[in-house]
């Protein structure tokens, strides 16, 4: 019999995000302002964890809800009372506030020990069931941290579930297609990607949430170990808005001007909007490199730089050249120059910090190689190339970690692509991509060699891998950078750091984040976001292989079947239409695309190729191999057409460096609007065929 955990989470309302809620001075998202509701996948987690109850037909399992939040957050628990939940814990402690995800997965699986002692009779059959991700955070790191913390196997992206042979089944979302599996041993952890059969409070269930306690614990009552502040491993260290999309966003009100759009894009060039997200910062140069011991590649609040503005100038009318020079004299000098603006003990901070030349982390810079059936994922390459820039201002090599079994023929492409050290794990076990196993072996190289830098790609495996990997080694982690710079840091001169950009709160606001009581900074960044440097077939690598012993323990999925997308499908074509959910069936499918397609084809002398978005391919529109976005394939094309495609996160990573985008959609707030270039509000039944004939007459 399984009892279930689930994990909710109260968080900003970003669909509804009101002028209001903007700062103006400085434009980022004042997060007070919005309304707090409950996450929005927790909601579909917490159906789950129904649906799983009910197909075990297990009338005795209990649902007990969770969260970690301020007294408020007591809303959700009520959410989840109302509809099924049995019992519910809410953990509020102003000590446990401020927390990255290490520091908020550690007190969460203390409580989930405390749940299952006081509340499970220590029942050792039971699920931890938690969203995919929140959306203010958006990482998707709890889950998998609070699986290593307790030491239980861990299933993300689950869509499905079966309960056959006294056991579940999960179907979950992998690169390039989907599997089937189940856990060998209980407890596990599962994350929800998708579950779309929301539960509906019902009037008793309402009165009966409000009569029902919540219970409360704080921190003494769980005695976790990394709490808040204090207890995190990364640390924001600047929030700022995010840059405006490089896309055109034109709506277009007739389907002439629709036609004429696509054959004039695919005659342009219109380059540049495929460079949206690319970082432009300036190379970094160790200090002792520098014309200037003052001069330093400063990040920090607006204010931090200000400051430092001040100082140098000061120094400079003073004609202070070296840091020796600043005496006790200059100092007072320094102070009563600057002291309107700022305090000795600041002032103290920066002259102490000029002192100081060597980077705060020592080491390689290394990129975690993901692959499949002997071939690397091209988000790998990707990483290698800024692994590469990062190294060479640092002055350090670049090492790829490579675990798998017989994968010595991936090494020559690596080392071509940019690395300097393979560090190979091997091993029988390692054959197919078990998350604990994988885990084992990179957790014990990086510990073993422990690298300045480690980078891993944002796929649904690095997504899963490199969280568990961060917690096992005790370092932070930023998940889904699209900027990853070197520079010194703060006032008291931290050397060297290596600084992750990410979008935070849905994309409204982006944060520049630093690693700290760490040995190694660890970041994940998307496929498509960085750039693979050209491969140089001379460049000479090592190999380094890392033993590591491993047992048939370690090894904690059972994979039951795997279904990959496979066919002759031409990416490389110059135009990609693409189908959505929205063009309804196959027959659909099969005429619309199919008519767009033969009517481009008679306008352009141009290969074109059918998409579609994983929505279409798991409603059986087409078949799997055509899907486009992170776990299908990613696109370069001169142009995109898009029909009936909502948009999301997911489907837009694959499509970011294509040059033009068009998309067509019913529904004016479709979220593609934001991200394409040319787009028509209108059913695709009713525009596709007039602008196959619009394209015919031109
Ligand atoms: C780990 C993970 C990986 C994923 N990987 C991918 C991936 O690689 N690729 C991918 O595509 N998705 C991926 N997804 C799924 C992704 O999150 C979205 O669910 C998916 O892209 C939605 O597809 P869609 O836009 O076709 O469907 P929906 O989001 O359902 O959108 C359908 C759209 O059609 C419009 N519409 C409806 N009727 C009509 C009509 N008659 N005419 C015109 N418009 C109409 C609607 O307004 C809506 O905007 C992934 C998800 C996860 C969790």
């Amino acid at each position: 019999m399984s009892d279930y955990i689930v994990l909710v989470k109260q968080v900003p309302d970003v669909s509804q995000i009101t002028d209001n809620a903007f700062d103006p001075e400085t434009g980022t998202l004042i997060r007070t302002r919005l309304a707090s509701v409950i996450n929005e996948l927790d909601t579909q987690a917490l159906a789950f964890a129904n649906y799983m109850r009910r197909i075990s037909n297990d009338d005795k399992a209990k649902i007990i809800a969770l969260t970690m939040g301020p007294p408020m957050a007591e809303e959700v628990l009520r959410y989840c009372l109302s509809r099924c939940a049995d019992k519910v814990v809410l953990l509020t402690d102003r000590a446990l506030g401020g927390a990255d995800t290490v520091a908020t997965a550690n007190p969460l699986a203390f409580a989930v020990r405390k749940i299952v002692k006081e509340f499970l009779n220590n029942n050792g059959d039971y699920f931890v069931v938690c969203g995919m991700q929140s959306v203010d955070g958006d990482t998707a790191q709890v889950p998998p941290q609070i699986a290593e913390e307790l030491s239980l196997p861990c299933i993300a992206y689950v869509t499905g579930a079966e309960f056959k042979n006294g056991r579940f089944e999960f179907t979950r979302i992998i690169s390039g297609g989907s599997q089937v599996v189940a856990a060998k041993k209980l407890p596990a952890v599962i994350t929800v990607a998708k579950y779309e059969y929301p539960l509906f409070a019902t009037f008793f269930g309402t009165r009966w949430a409000y009569k029902t306690e919540v219970i409360q614990w704080g921190n003494d009552d769980i005695n976790a170990t990394h709490i808040g502040v204090q207890g995190s491993k990364t640390a924001v260290i600047r929030v700022f808005p995010p840059g405006k999309s490089t896309r055109k966003c034109e709506q277009l009100s007739n389907v002439n001007d629709l036609a004429k759009v696509l054959v004039e894009s695919f005659k342009s060039d219109n380059g540049d909007s495929a460079k949206a997200g690319q970082s432009q910062a300036a190379r970094y140069v160790l200090p002792t490199r520098r014309a200037s011991l003052f001069e330093r590649n400063f990040e920090g609040t607006i204010k931090e730089q200000q400051d430092y503005k001040v100082l140098t100038n000061t120094l400079n009318e003073l004609g202070i050249k070296k840091v020796n020079e600043i005496d006790d004299v200059t100092r007072k000098k320094i102070l009563s120059a600057v002291e309107e603006r700022f305090h000795k003990r600041a002032l103290e901070d920066m002259i102490n910090g000029f002192t100081l030349t060597e980077p705060a982390f020592k080491g390689e810079v290394w990129v975690i190689a993901e692959h499949n059936e002997g071939e690397v994922h091209p988000a790998t390459f990707e990483l290698i190339g800024k692994a590469r820039e990062l190294a060479d201002s640092l002055e350090a090599k670049v090492g790829v970690c490579l675990a798998g079994y017989d994968v010595e023929s991936m090494t020559k492409e690596l080392t071509t692509a940019g690395a300097d050290n393979i560090y190979v794990v091997d091993d029988k076990l390692l054959k197919v991509f078990d998350p604990t196993a994988r885990r084992k072996a990179i957790a014990d190289a990086i510990s073993t060699y422990w690298p300045q830098i480690v980078l891993c790609a944002a796929t649904p495996q690095g997504r899963m891998l490199a969280p568990m990997v961060s917690y096992s080694v005790g370092c932070g982690l930023t998940a889904d950078c699209t900027g990853l710079d070197i520079r010194d840091s703060s006032r008291r001169g931290d050397i060297g750091l290596l600084l992750q950009t990410r979008p935070a709160l849905g994309g409204n606001v982006m944060a520049t984040i630093r690693t700290k009581n760490s040995r190694s900074q660890m970041a994940t960044a998307r496929p498509g976001v960085l750039k693979r440097i050209p491969p140089d077939p001379s460049r000479q690598g090592k190999i380094i292989n890392h033993k590591v012993e491993f047992t048939e323990d370690d090894v904690s999925l059972k994979i039951l079947k795997t279904e990959l997308g496979t066919g002759d499908v031409n990416f490389d074509a110059e135009i990609i239409v693409s189908g959505g959910k929205g063009v309804q069936s196959r027959d659909n499918y099969e005429q619309l695309v199919g008519a767009l397609c033969n009517g481009l084809s008679k306008k352009l002398d141009a290969q074109i190729e059918r998409g579609a978005s994983r929505a279409a391919v798991e409603q059986g529109f087409v078949e799997r191999a055509h899907q486009v976005g992170q776990t299908g394939t990613s696109i370069v094309s001169k142009l995109y057409v898009a029909l009936g495609i909502s948009g999301a996160i997911q489907h837009m990573i694959g499509v970011a460096n294509t040059e033009t985008i068009v998309a067509i959609n019913s529904d004016p707030n479709a979220p593609i609007f934001k991200q394409c270039d040319y787009y028509v509000v209108g059913t695709v039944e009713d525009v596709v065929p007039k602008l196959v004939q619009a394209l015919e007459e031109l």
